[in-house]
């Protein structure tokens, strides 16, 4: 055997004693392969045609496809001059298993620097390599990345998995600056900076990152050891995204710390309703009383009124000037005693009204003179209603009483003069619109009085629109116009808000719905009555329970030149009509009757005779007279108590009127 063989066989043998898992020898001036026992095992060669003088392709005969031109260029520079030799790569087994190799080899030179021989071992590192599968699947699979850092280094020895966390390229190993590039300013650094003190007391920290790639912000925890070595140290650990934890606990801390707010707002909440609610039913229910009163006072006041009248009319002053004064400051009292059982009335909303299309604009201006009359001079007066305002429908006069009413009471909160503005402007509610607290969606025009006054407490707006509450001294305040105000808005399906301030002023708005145009509406029309007198031709039928005021009535007409039949209730009423010749121009009727309602009578009334005329009289009327909120024709009523003059007035315009 040359020295050669014999020196390459000692090789083997000794590298097979150091752990490899197979050896060779490349003769590279003869261009043939020596392998040992063990390599040719893995390779799959047989033994028995020889482990030596080997062609030195079978070196990549058992190499993975995708590893051998990796393997082909690493020989190919071994055989160019290169000295070491060190590659990772898999084989494929006879048995079809795979395994991962790491070949280490060295290349030999002759005295001219020539290679002439390449030897080295094989290691099995397969299960290193899963080992490192299986670390890497588990990085990923967890979002766990992992990093190492030794203490003096400028960079630090990283995980894919850590890259991809904070967005930066894979690598192995990365600048210390680039990995502490990612956090905002002020933070600790991730990886310590290598050139400062001592290391970190813990590695427990959360960061907040801005990713190099996208920018994106990202809440990363970090937790691992240090290990001591020496004078230096070791940080070994792990970065994980907490970011949705984070976020999570920052909602409950912000749920948290306003709950209490959310409770309180709710508590106040239903603390308002049930407050409006409780106004709501007080309201009704002094309406209901006061209405109830007011009622029965109204046909009190009405033989009272009716029965002075009577007598005035027929006094002949020459006899007796001191009774006859009398009987005038008599029917002046009672006539004060009406205007106020018709406020109580307009607050309990039973007044009848007669609401017609009003343009708001033309009632303002013709209220001017009257306005200008009632307030003194130090207060400037603004009559400013918008141009283009939309048609409303309520009852001209108690519309012109409210705003009245309205300016009378800037006028007592401005004892030492200011400025009192009368407005008007369209507006809507809710869709497209400013929402008004208490006011449903809709179109409106808002009438607005505003003053520069004394103002309100909240709690006096709690209580003003109660009938009787006046904050006036006696004998200057009644306490009942706001209420009049409040029970005219409310029975014209309006709405009513109140803005002051004490020491500031007050606003009062009032919302009342927009109509749209109807060809066939009767315009406001005001006329002074007169007493205009009947014809015998005209035939009335009077029908009223109470005795006292059906007398004044039928007296009235009677005077008039009417010819007047008359029952007490409206049985009798309709028993009347069978048995009479003449037609009936024209009922007048109670409302509230016994038995049967004025109304009932009247449709009965219409069954019978189509043509008849109705005048209801009433201290009240609820919406029941109404048909769609307005009277059908050749219907009126009038309001008790009523004197000669407007009866008279009344009668004749529905008699003339074109039906
Ligand atoms: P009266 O005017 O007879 O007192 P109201 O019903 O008109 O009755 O008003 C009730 C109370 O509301 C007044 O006494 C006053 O305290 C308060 N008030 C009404 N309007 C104003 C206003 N413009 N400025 C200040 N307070 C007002
Ligand atoms: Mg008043």
């Amino acid at each position: 055997m040359p020295d050669a063989a014999i020196e390459a066989e000692r090789l083997l043998a000794m590298l097979a004693a150091a752990g490899a898992s197979g050896t060779w020898d490349w003769d590279i001036v003869a261009d043939r392969l020596r392998v040992d026992q063990r390599f040719a095992e893995l390779y799959g060669l047989d033994p028995a045609a020889g482990l030596s003088d080997l062609p030195t392709a079978r070196f990549f005969a058992a190499v993975h496809p995708d590893d051998r031109p990796r393997m082909r260029i690493a020989v190919a520079a071994i055989l160019a001059g290169a000295e070491l030799f060190s590659k990772e790569f898999r084989i494929v087994t006879p048995a079809g298993t795979t395994l991962w190799m790491h070949a280490r080899g060295q290349s030999h030179l002759d005295p001219h620097d020539e290679p002439v021989r390449f030897t080295g071992l094989l290691v099995d590192v397969t299960e290193r390599k899963r080992a490192e599968e299986r670390l890497r699947i588990a990085q990923s699979a967890g979002g766990v990345g992992s990093f190492e850092y030794s203490d003096g280094f400028a960079t630090a020895t990283v995980s894919e998995e850590f890259c991809r966390l904070l967005g930066l390229h894979p690598a192995q190993a990365l600048p210390v600056r680039t990995i502490n590039g990612v956090l905002s300013d002020g933070d600790v650094p991730l990886i310590p900076d290598p050139n400062r003190g001592p290391p970190p007391e813990t590695l427990d920290h959360v960061f907040r990152v801005r990713r190099a790639d996208d920018g994106g912000e990202r809440w990363i925890a970090r937790r691992g050891e240090i290990l001591r070595e020496g004078s230096g140290y070791r940080l070994v650990g792990v970065i994980y995204d907490v970011t949705l934890a984070k976020e999570q606990e920052a909602r409950l801390r912000e749920l948290n710390e306003t709950l209490e707010m959310r409770v309180a707002s709710v508590i106040a909440e239903r603390q308002e309703a049930e407050d409006a609610l409780r106004q709501a039913q007080k309201m009704e229910a002094v309406g209901q009383l006061t209405g109830g009163i007011a009622h029965d006072f109204n046909n009190l006041l009405t033989i009272i009124i009716g029965n002075i009248d009577t007598v005035l009319r027929r006094f002949d002053p020459a006899t007796d000037p001191r009774a006859r004064r009398a009987l005038e400051n008599a029917l002046k009292g009672a006539d004060r005693a009406a205007s106020l059982t018709q406020r109580l009335l307009a607050f309990s909303r039973r007044q009848p009204l007669d609401p017609k299309r009003i343009e708001i604009d033309r009632l303002l201006s013709g209220m001017s003179d009257l306005l200008t009359r009632s307030i003194p001079e130090a207060i400037a007066i603004q009559i400013a209603p918008a141009a283009d305002l939309w048609s409303i429908e309520a009852d001209p006069h108690q519309l012109e009483n409210v705003i009245l009413n309205l300016a009378v009471n800037a006028r007592d909160a401005m004892p030492d003069g200011g400025s009192l503005t009368i407005a008007a402007r369209n507006v809507t509610v809710g869709t497209g619109g400013e929402p008004v607290a208490g006011v449903p969606d809709g179109a409106y025009v808002m009438i607005q009085v505003t003053d520069t006054g004394i103002g309100m407490t909240a709690e006096t707006i709690t209580k003003v629109f109660d009938p009787f509450f006046t904050t006036k001294e006696v004998g200057k305040g009644t306490g009942l116009g706001l209420s009049m105000v409040y029970g005219f808005v409310k029975q014209s399906g309006g709405h009513i808000d109140i803005d002051s301030t004490p020491g500031r002023g007050t606003c009062v708005s009032i919302f009342l719905q927009r109509q749209f145009a109807d060809a066939s509406e009767r315009h406001e029309d005001i006329e002074a009555p007169t007493a205009q007198p009947g014809k015998l031709s005209e035939t009335i039928l009077v029908v009223e329970d109470d005795d006292d005021v059906r007398a004044y009535t039928v007296g009235i007409l009677r005077e008039l030149g009417y010819r007047v039949v008359e029952a007490h209730d409206g049985a009798a009423a309709l028993r009347l009509l069978e048995r009479q010749e003449t037609p009936i121009s024209l009922l007048l009727t109670d409302v509230v009757m016994p038995q049967m309602s004025g109304q009932d009578l009247a449709v009965r009334v219409r069954a019978l005779q189509g043509d008849i005329r109705v005048l209801y009289a009433s201290g009240y009327t609820r919406e029941a007279i109404m048909r769609d909120g307005r009277l059908e024709p050749g219907v009126d009523l009038i309001s008790k108590p009523f004197t000669y003059h407007t009866l008279a007035a009344k009668v004749r315009d529905l008699l003339d009127r074109v039906q």
